[in-house]
C-alpha cells in the first residue's frame, strides 16, 4: 500500500494495472489491424428445419485466429468498435451482393451481422447501414441487424437508432433471446423482426419438462407475434429434432455447420441452385 493524493492510503493493484495496460496494447494493436486488413469474416449458415436448407447467415468477425471475445470488447470500451463495426458492415453487404448477383436474388433471405451496444449509441449508425447497403446495391430486406436486449433495455438513442434502422427496412434480430431482464417486455417497445432464441435453452431439449419450457414458451409467443425464430447453438441431431417438433422452423449450430468462409457459403449455394 502507499498514500494516494488525498493523503489516504491506496492499495496499488498490479493485477489490475497489468489488466489496464494490455487492454491499451489491445488497443492499439487493433488499430494497427485494421488499417493493415488483418480482420476477416466467417458467415455461419442459419437453416431451414427439418431440411436443413441454407436460408441465411451470420457474419462472425475474426483477427487471425483470436476470436471476438478476446477483442470486441476492448474494441467496445475503447470506441474503436465504431470503425470496426463500420468495416464489417460494409464487408458483409459486399458478400451479400456478390451471392446475389452470383446465385440469383433470393438464393439467402438475408446476411446477419452482430451490432454491439456501442455501435448502436452512435447516431451516425442507421446512416452507416443506408450507406453500406447504397454502395452495393443491397435491397434493406436483405441485412438482419442482431442487436442484444440488453444494448437497448435502457431505450434512449440506442432504441431510436434500432428505430431508424427498422425503418429502413433492414431486419431487426434480438440475439441470446430469453437471458436478459427485459426479454419480453422490449418486444412491446422495440421493433424486432426475429429473435434468436439463446443456446442455453436448445441445450435444456429432451430433458425435463423444465428444462423446455421456456423454448416451448418463445415459439409460441413469436408466432403469436408474427415473429421469424432461430434456434441458436444446435449441437445435435437429436435437439434439432426435438426443435422441429415444438414448431422451429429456423436453426443454426455446429449441428449443421460452423462459420465457414465465404468461399464455402459460396459452394452450398451453387449445390443448393442445383438441387
Ligand atoms: P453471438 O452473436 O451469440 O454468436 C454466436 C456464437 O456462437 C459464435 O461465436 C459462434 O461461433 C458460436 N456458435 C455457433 N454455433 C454454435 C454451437 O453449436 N455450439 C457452440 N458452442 N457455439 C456455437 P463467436 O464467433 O466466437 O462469437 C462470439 C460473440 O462475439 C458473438 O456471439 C457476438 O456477440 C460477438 N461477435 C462476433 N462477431 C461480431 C461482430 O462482427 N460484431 C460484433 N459487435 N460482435 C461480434
Ligand atoms: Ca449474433
Ligand atoms: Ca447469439
Ligand atoms: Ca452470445
Amino acid at each position: 500500500a502507499m498514500a494516494g493524493a488525498g493523503g489516504q492510503v491506496v492499495r496499488y493493484d498490479a493485477t489490475l494495472e497489468r489488466q489496464l495496460s494490455r487492454r491499451a496494447t489491445v488497443a492499439a494493436d487493433l488499430r494497427r489491424g485494421l488499417a493493415a486488413g488483418e480482420f476477416h469474416l466467417l458467415y455461419q449458415p442459419i437453416v431451414n428445419l427439418p431440411d436443413g436448407r441454407l436460408v441465411g447467415v451470420e457474419s462472425l468477425v475474426r483477427w487471425g485466429d483470436i476470436s471476438p471475445a478476446g477483442f470486441i470488447p476492448v474494441a467496445e470500451d475503447t470506441g474503436l468498435i465504431v470503425e470496426l463495426g463500420a468495416w464489417i458492415l460494409d464487408t458483409a453487404c459486399a458478400q451479400a451482393a456478390e451471392w446475389r448477383h452470383r446465385h440469383g436474388p433470393d438464393a439467402l433471405r438475408s446476411v446477419a451481422v452482430n451490432v454491439s451496444a456501442r455501435q448502436l449509441l452512435d447516431p451516425a449508425l442507421p446512416e452507416i447501414v443506408a450507406a453500406a447497403l447504397a454502395r452495393h446495391d443491397l435491397p434493406a430486406r436483405q441485412l438482419t441487424i442482431e442487436i442484444t436486449e440488453t444494448a437497448v433495455f435502457g431505450g434512449g438513442r440506442a432504441l431510436a437508432s434500432v428505430t431508424a434502422l427498422s425503418e429502413l427496412g433492414v431486419n431487426i434480430a434480438l440475439d441470446d433471446f430469453g437471458t436478459g431482464h427485459s426479454s419480453l417486455g422490449l418486444l412491446r417497445t422495440c421493433p424486432v423482426d426475429a429473435i434468436k432464441v439463446d443456446k442455453s435453452f436448445v441445450d435444456g431439449l429432451g430433458g425435463s419438462p423444465q428444462q423446455e419450457a421456456i423454448a416451448i414458451a418463445l415459439t409460441g409467443i413469436a408466432e403469436t407475434m408474427g415473429l421469424r425464430t432461430v434456434a441458436e447453438g444446435v449441437e445435435t441431431a437429436e435437439q434439432a429434432q426435438r426443435l422441429y417438433e415444438l414448431g422451429y422452423r429456423q436453426a443454426q449450430g455446429f449441428h449443421f455447420a460452423r462459420p465457414l468462409p465465404a468461399e464455402a457459403i459460396d459452394e452450398m449455394l451453387g449445390a443448393q441452385q442445383n438441387r
